[in-house]
């Protein structure tokens, strides 16, 4: 795999220029922009057809730039130990004197915060002089890209440049966990609520907080655009099939998302699955049952909303 390191000039240019720029992460690829310009983060939006009211995700490599923008507190501190960079977002409460543009927060006093884990956006962010707010890279309600080539699919040459990370490890979305007050699951993700639970010291459930507008909470989101039966035993011969595990008997209408079960690899193969789905034409998908644990709650939190239409 090569890593786009060679490009990470162009894309600083680009970003100093008020202009959008696809970057890779571990969780999905994301479509980055200054977080603290109006006009840049305003692109974000109109790209990915995205409401304004619905917030972004602010991108930082390093502590001291996040401190800039919100007050960090001792539930933060043990859970950016254990898991940064990685999968986990976290609501934090906004500094006053904070440069986030009203963009990013949809005028909240709170921002959403992560520290990706690949090397070609650490690189880039620590060139840059402004965190990366970036949300997902995909229209949106779409599928959410994890290579650099769904990217291009996505928005074909509407963006300047799309970095090239390889292949996203994790290939689902961050879990998001709401620490202004007490710590609130708001969104299942590349990690476990058990393992959140653990470090916290505290038993935290996933909740649909109403009054924070979330789209990872919306019925309707990560979509193929295709009807999608779930916990399926047996399929119609003109229905995808999408499989948790390979099988010794195996057909054109077949597709699995790992070898032997492993919910890991299963997670990091559903969108690149469903996206090669949807580019055969196959009108109907259906799809096995994966076993609600770990990260199996991430995927199938993912495909129900996949199957709302
Ligand atoms: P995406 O970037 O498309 O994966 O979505 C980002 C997620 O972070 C969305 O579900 C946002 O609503 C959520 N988010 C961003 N900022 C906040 C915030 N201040 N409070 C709660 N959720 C947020
Ligand atoms: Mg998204």
């Amino acid at each position: 795999m090569k890593k786009d390191l060679s490009n990470i000039k162009k894309a600083k240019y680009l970003l100093d220029k008020n202009h959008c720029v696809a970057i890779p992460t571990e969780t999905v690829y994301g479509l980055a922009a200054n977080a603290y310009s109006n006009q840049a983060t305003s692109k974000i939006y109109k790209l990915k057809k995205r409401p304004k009211s619905n917030p972004l995700i602010v991108h930082y490599s390093n502590l001291k730039d996040l401190e800039k923008d919100c007050v960090i507190n001792d539930n933060f501190q043990k859970l950016y130990k254990k898991f940064c960079p990685g999968p986990i977002t976290f609501v934090l409460k906004l500094k006053r004197e904070s440069k986030i543009s009203r963009n990013v927060t949809n005028g909240k006093k709170t921002l959403a915060v992560r520290f990706p884990k690949n090397a070609v956006t650490i690189n880039l962010l620590s060139h840059l002089k402004y965190p990366l707010a970036a949300p997902s890279a995909n229209i949106y309600t779409q599928l959410s890209p994890v290579s650099k080539k769904d990217v291009e699919e996505e928005f074909g040459n509407k963006i300047k440049l799309i970095l090239n990370g390889g292949n996203s490890r994790i290939g689902l979305e961050s879990t998001i966990v709401n620490l202004v007050n007490k710590p609130q699951v708001l969104r299942l993700g590349g990690i476990d609520i058990k393992k959140i639970s653990k470090v916290l010291k505290k038993k935290l459930n996933y909740t649909k907080n109403r009054s924070i507008k979330v789209p990872g909470q919306s019925k309707f989101h990560y979509s193929p655009g295709i009807p999608i039966r779930l916990n399926v035993k047996t399929c119609f011969h003109d229905e995808a099939f999408v499989l948790i595990q390979k099988r010794k008997k195996f057909d054109r209408n077949h597709f699995y998302l790992s070898k032997n079960k492993n919910l890991k690899e299963v997670g990091k193969n559903l969108y690149k699955t469903l996206r090669k789905i949807k580019k055969l034409k196959f009108k109907k998908i259906a799809v096995e049952e994966i076993p609600n644990i770990g990260l199996g709650q991430a995927i199938n939190d993912r495909l129900k909303r996949a199957s709302k239409s």
